[in-house]
């Protein structure tokens, strides 16, 4: 490349400098040639005056000094009288242009010796005076002019030429080395080589494509990191150097803040919460990683704070969270079912072997005795099995998926249910009137079977003796209506947790497990159907199944 400069610089140069020195040569010839037609005027003048009819070689000795002058006195009739250049017999003279046209200068070959000239002429007492200067006289005066020009001319291309190898060395470099650079960029085509200057262009298109795809992939990158953290419902937060460099959609969220308030400001306007502070801070500071549970705004959130190492990062901490409401609600309840259910069958179980410790040890020794400790020992066994009947029942509902639909004549199961508790009912002189519609609908036999025994059992369990119960079904709801003993308005919103019993001791005597209504709102859940109840205390109690 750095040849091919040289060659190209050293032409321009050497086309430029010919075209200067070219025109200069025309210009000065041009500039010399009316400087001596303006001498031919004044020696003509000067020959005019000098002469006097018979001093022609005193006139023509005026002229010495410039061999190129040559003075003609010629007569009035043509004839050549005297000629400084020469003696020799001369033709007339009288027809000649300058002699035709007396006063102007005319540019013509002579015809007595065959070169070119300038001539002028006047007409003086009686004589034609004529000067007339060679051509040779102002193209010599070029010819030294083109001489000297010439030298200088080469001299100086070749002072610039070595000029233009030191200097190209100094210029081609940097610009060697960043073709070097702008190849190496160029990742798609690992062999390409820039020999050429013109095939700059061609690099720098390719770099430009090669640089929108680049950016094109950025953005991309860029769109799908915002989308996902946009999306995800993990809350996500990056601290550098305790600046906020990164915040998505659920961490703005919980912590309350807008986007602008917070980005690369202190993570303290972000976070307040003074606990998550202080691990953040001890993170930064003694390197210490941690997760932990904390309560905001009434929902449970698990933090993972700890070190995040990346280029881009000097001090970079991440604080990842996730919204763990369910799960700790789930496990109270669980933690809650256990204990309630450990205890409900620790009391069955209490009094079953106490009574066996009294029949083993012969404390009762009457058979009445006896046998009427085996019943109370069977009662509480009976009890223990209906609660882990209850259990099951329960947690077959909540791991069950999905129940086997069916199309089930409502009014059949209701009846039949009723049919089952008319003894339970009877013993405490309990009517039970129905309103029966005739209604088929989809639904799960067993689960909706249990609901009506439920509620059905409880009408009756929790009703006055002499009481009365009603049941409706009409395409749209079932009703169970009891005149019994009510739940109170706190109560309400209470009976269908699990173990939950109003009154305990009534609850137990009549075999009440504490979860029935629990059943009852699951089976609900399961089905989408709305469970609604209304009561006053010592009046009514009404419980309203909506199947849609
Ligand atoms: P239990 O096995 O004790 O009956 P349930 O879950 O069926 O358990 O009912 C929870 C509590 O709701 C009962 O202990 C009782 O106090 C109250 N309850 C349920 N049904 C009625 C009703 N029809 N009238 C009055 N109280 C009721």
């Amino acid at each position: 490349m750095k040849k091919k400069l040289i060659i190209l610089t050293s032409c321009l140069l050497f086309i430029t400098l010919l075209i200067f020195y070219i025109s200069s040569i025309f210009i000065m010839l041009n500039a010399n040639t009316e400087k001596s037609k303006i001498e031919l005027k004044d020696y003509l003048s000067i020959a005019i005056k000098a002469f006097d009819g018979s001093n022609e070689e005193e006139v023509a000795n005026l002229f010495n000094n410039n061999k190129d002058l040559r003075l003609t006195i010629i007569s009035e009739n043509g004839e050549v009288l005297f000629d400084s250049f020469s003696e020799i017999d001369f033709d007339n003279h009288l027809k000649r242009e300058e002699i035709q046209n007396l006063g102007e200068i005319v540019e013509r070959k002579s015809e007595s010796y065959n070169e070119k000239m300038y001539y002028i002429a006047a007409f003086d007492d009686g004589y034609y005076v004529r000067v007339a200067l060679r051509q040779t006289y102002i193209t010599n005066s070029i010819i030294t002019y083109i001489i000297g020009g010439s030298i200088i001319l080469v001299s100086s291309l070749a002072l610039a030429i070595f000029l233009l190898f030191v200097l190209s060395k100094k210029i081609v470099a940097p610009i060697n080395s960043s073709i070097l650079r702008l190849e190496n960029m160029i990742s798609s085509n690992n062999n390409l080589k820039i020999e050429t200057i013109e095939e700059l262009p061609l690099v720098t298109n390719l770099i430009e494509d090669e640089f929108q795809e680049k950016i094109k992939e950025i953005k991309n990158e860029k769109a799908k990191t915002e989308s996902i953290l946009k999306e995800m419902n993990q809350g996500l937060v990056i601290i550098d150097d305790k600046r906020v460099v990164l915040v998505n959609k659920e961490a703005l969220k919980l912590f309350k803040v807008e986007y602008d308030n917070v980005y690369q400001k202190d993570y303290i306007y972000l976070i307040r919460n003074i606990h998550l502070q202080e691990a953040i801070s001890d993170c930064i500071y003694h390197n210490k990683e941690q997760d932990i549970t904390l309560e905001i705004d009434g929902r449970y959130y698990f933090f993972t704070i700890k070190r995040f190492f990346s280029k881009w990062l000097k001090e970079g901490v991440l604080i990842s969270f996730l919204d763990i409401t369910e799960r700790q609600n789930m496990e109270i309840i669980k933690r809650d079912f256990f204990q309630n259910a450990s205890h409900e069958l620790k009391s069955p179980l209490t009094s079953i072997i106490g009574y066996e410790q009294m029949i083993v040890s012969g404390i009762l020794e009457d058979k009445d005795e006896i046998k009427e400790a085996s019943l109370n020992i069977l009662k509480e066994a009976k009890r223990m099995n209906q609660i882990i009947i209850d259990m099951l029942e329960l947690s077959n509902l909540e791991y069950q998926k999905n129940f086997n639909l069916s199309l089930v004549n409502l009014k059949e199961v209701v009846e039949d249910t009723i049919k089952r508790y008319t003894k339970k009912a009877n013993d405490k002189n309990i009517r039970i009137e129905t309103d029966l519609s005739e209604v088929t609908i989809s639904t799960s036999f067993n689960e909706f079977e249990t609901l009506v025994s439920n509620l059905i059992d409880n009408a009756i369990k929790y009703n006055k003796v002499n009481g009365n119960i009603k049941v409706k079904l009409t395409n749209a709801y079932l009703e169970v209506y009891d005149t019994g003993i009510g739940i109170s308005r706190e109560n309400q919103t209470r009976i269908f947790e699990r173990f939950y019993r109003v009154d305990k001791a009534k609850s137990k005597l009549s075999g009440g497990t504490g979860l029935g209504l629990a059943i009852v709102k699951h089976i609900c859940e399961k089905l989408n159907y709305k469970v609604r109840v209304e009561s006053v205390v010592n009046e009514y109690t009404k419980f309203t199944i909506y199947f849609n």
